[in-house]
């Protein structure tokens, strides 16, 4: 989650949030059924990513949610003034109409789908993928590195290049990382920065951490600000990312905004994602929050 850097440029801000938000109690359950969003955006405006709900997902790897119930066929055909709406509503029907499916698969630690947060560690807490391979100059698991590379391309092409900072960190790392912050900061403080050994998405192989390749940011500190971190926002879920760690979702998450925390779930969750307008995979599939341990 958080590099050194990171962590001795944030410390002395998000340790009384982080205090905070450990002091909530009890933890909400979430309920998966949002309002929809501003219904006011009119035909032609469906975000980019919806659309690759309109195509098939070829059916590959660890996670896979069902083809959609319902097609955009089943309905009436709409006016052109409410083409647009009509798409979101289907498409979020749809999303929604998968959320048992994820939510069965999410504590599976090989499920591109599985979901991990300080209430929910891996099983077994020393998991490792099979599948890791090298993608600019992380480990990624194969289905990830391969989207991590047509992302990449992307951004390049639209330019806003970015780079891996970090991948794949196994259990071993992360018992060598979280001692450090411990003996640094003090037990409390670790614990809001540092995930435990086995709490940690980079321990699934999914998650990648980026910075902008060449520029002036080199640093998770001023990423939010850079052209790449919008880019990513607007653009990452049509390679299968989410964008994991929203702001204002720590009460939720257990961490604070982190524009640069990538983590594949594929094209299609990553599309219901999107469609069902939820700021977390918490959210989104109706899992208790995870605010701390
Ligand atoms: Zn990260």
């Amino acid at each position: 989650m958080f590099t050194a850097v990171r962590v001795l440029r944030v410390v002395a801000l998000t340790v009384p949030l982080m205090l905070c938000a450990a002091a909530a109690a009890p933890v909400p359950v979430l309920a998966p059924v949002r309002p929809l969003p501003d219904m006011s955006v009119g035909a032609g405006h469906l975000p980019a990513a919806l659309v690759p709900l309109a195509a098939p997902v070829a059916a590959a790897g660890g996670g896979r949610l069902p083809a959609a119930p319902v097609g955009a066929a089943a309905f009436p055909l709409p006016g052109p003034h409410s083409a647009g709406l009509d798409a979101r509503r289907v498409a979020r029907s749809a999303a929604l109409a998968r959320v048992p499916a994820w939510r069965a698969q999410a504590g599976d630690a090989a499920s591109l789908l599985v979901v991990v947060n300080k209430q929910r560690p891996l099983d077994p807490v020393t998991y490792a993928p099979a599948d890791l391979r090298p993608a600019d100059g992380v480990l990624l698991r194969t289905e990830a590195a391969d989207a991590f590379e047509r992302l990449s391309a992307a951004a390049e092409a639209a330019g806003a290049p970015v780079e891996a900072r970090s991948g794949f960190r196994s259990y071993a790392d992360q018992v060598r990382t979280h001692r450090r912050w411990v003996r640094t900061l003090g037990s409390a403080s670790a614990e809001a920065q540092s995930a435990r050994p086995g709490f940690s998405e980079h321990q699934t192989g999914l998650a990648v951490d980026v910075l902008p390749r060449g520029g002036a940011c080199q640093d998770f500190g001023c990423f939010g600000a850079t052209p790449q971190a919008a880019w990513l926002a607007k653009n990452a879920g049509r390679f299968g990312f989410v964008v994991r760690y929203q702001a204002g979702q720590q009460a939720v998450t257990g961490y604070t905004d982190e524009p640069w925390h990538l983590r594949y779930v594929g094209v299609r969750a990553a599309a219901d994602v999107a469609a069902s307008g939820a700021r977390s995979l918490e959210e989104h599939i109706g899992l208790p929050a995870a605010p701390t341990y």
